[in-house]
């Protein structure tokens, strides 16, 4: 029950998280036009008030109006900004310390330069984790750290009076002020930054662990290699790319010979131990941009970008030799070793169908299983 209210709610969550740094952005100016709009009303509003230093309001009241124009540049901009990651990091970044900048101003001229200004702050900061990356946020708060102990040493030094909006002193006596705003500013400042820390500790924690569930999806637990879903989702990809590029690619299965044997012989461990060996040399015979999988038991599969039948046969060739010659320790004393036959496919008749591929493989290892094993064959 708890779940099915949650997963709405931690969908909708994930989708913002997916969203590019120029949308996220976007996001923050809107919302920072609607703060710096109620802030601008407020102010006309309090005009002639008896709290408030009202020649201070006037003199700074085409402050907001400009921000939110500034905000509407910076959105235009960014919709004529190029869809690249590089382009759009740096968007974001400038556009956050603007207004972290931009916003401060509102703490140092009202004096909550204390902890309501910290929660505030904080709220955003750890929001702000969750959505852009964390040197960004972290060059936005040392900015307003910067900001806000410079305006705390104005004050206690008498350069600036505290609390600039409102009629001096207003809040508090005047030989406490010092005192106040030095003691707000080290509460904020260590709590923030612990919490910020510690904050982003957890966070850091989460996206590991949800990466690491993504990736144990798509892997084979006991030989590391894309399980038979890694491997159907890149496939699929890589046939539909070689399609549009007119390119030959080229599908070899391996199954491991008389593997029943060795699990009889040897135990069901020992087994394990000839499929981890097993996909080892397979790791190791292919090139990197090829897709190497464990499709299921002793089976594997073996996706070969760019590559035409007469090389795939080599290097299948080639594989099944360092097999052939290999031998796998499964005890200090005991070492055996095991062959396997290979069964190739490739797009040369032009035929970009993973399935159509995937069935000529197979029918092309019946073959060579057929023909005596050990031995590679390729599908006509
Ligand atoms: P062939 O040469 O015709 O391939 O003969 P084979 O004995 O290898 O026959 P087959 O491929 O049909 O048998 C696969 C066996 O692999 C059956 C199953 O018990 C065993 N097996 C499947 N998955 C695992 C596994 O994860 N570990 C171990 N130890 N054995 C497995
Ligand atoms: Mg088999
Ligand atoms: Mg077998």
């Amino acid at each position: 029950m708890r779940d099915k209210l949650l997963a709405p709610i931690k969908g909708t969550f994930i989708n913002l998280l997916e969203w590019d740094y120029l949308k996220k952005t976007q996001v923050v100016l809107l919302y920072a036009t609607l703060i710096e709009l109620a802030v601008y009303i407020t102010q006309f509003k309090l005009i002639g008030h008896p709290l408030v230093n009202t020649e201070f309001l006037l003199r700074w009241i085409w402050y907001f109006p400009t921000l939110i124009l500034i905000n509407g540049v910076f959105f235009l901009f960014g919709l004529k900004l190029k869809n690249s990651p590089k382009q759009q990091y740096y968007y974001a970044y400038v556009v956050g310390i603007y207004y972290s900048i931009a916003l401060m101003v509102i703490p140092i001229s009202i004096g909550i330069l204390n902890i309501a200004n910290g929660v505030i702050f904080l709220g955003t900061t750890l929001l702000s984790l969750i959505l852009f990356p964390r040197k960004m946020v972290y060059g936005a708060v040392a900015i307003c750290t910067m900001i806000y102990i410079l305006s705390a040493t104005l004050i206690v030094t008498g350069y600036m009076p505290y609390a600039l909006a409102l009629k001096p002193n207003i809040l508090l006596p005047p030989n406490s002020t010092g005192v106040y705003v030095i003691a707000s500013m080290a509460y904020t400042i260590i709590y923030a930054a612990l919490t910020i820390y510690l904050f982003d500790i957890s966070l850091r924690n989460w996206k590991e662990k949800e990466q690491y569930k993504d990736k144990l999806s798509v892997t084979d637990e006991l030989t590391q290699l894309l399980n038979r879903r890694g491997f159907n989702s890149l496939v699929e990809l890589q046939v539909r790319q070689a399609q549009i590029r007119y390119q030959e690619i080229s599908l070899i299965i391996v199954d491991i010979d008389d593997f029943k044997k060795i699990n009889d012989q040897y135990g069901h461990q020992c087994g394990d131990l000839v499929i981890k060996s097993v996909a080892d040399i397979l790791k190791k015979s292919f090139r990197s941009s090829d897709i190497v999988a464990r499709f299921g038991g002793e089976e594997f599969t073996i996706l070969l970008p760019s590559t035409n039948m007469h090389d795939a046969i080599h290097v299948a060739e080639n594989c099944r030799q360092i097999l052939e010659s290999s031998s796998i320790e499964i005890s200090k004393s005991e070492l055996i070793s095991t062959k396997a036959s290979f069964g190739i496919s490739s797009t040369v008749s032009r035929c970009f169908d993973y399935e159509t591929l995937f069935t000529e493989a197979d029918k092309a290892l019946y073959e060579a299983k057929q023909n005596g094993k050990n031995q590679v064959r390729a599908y006509r």
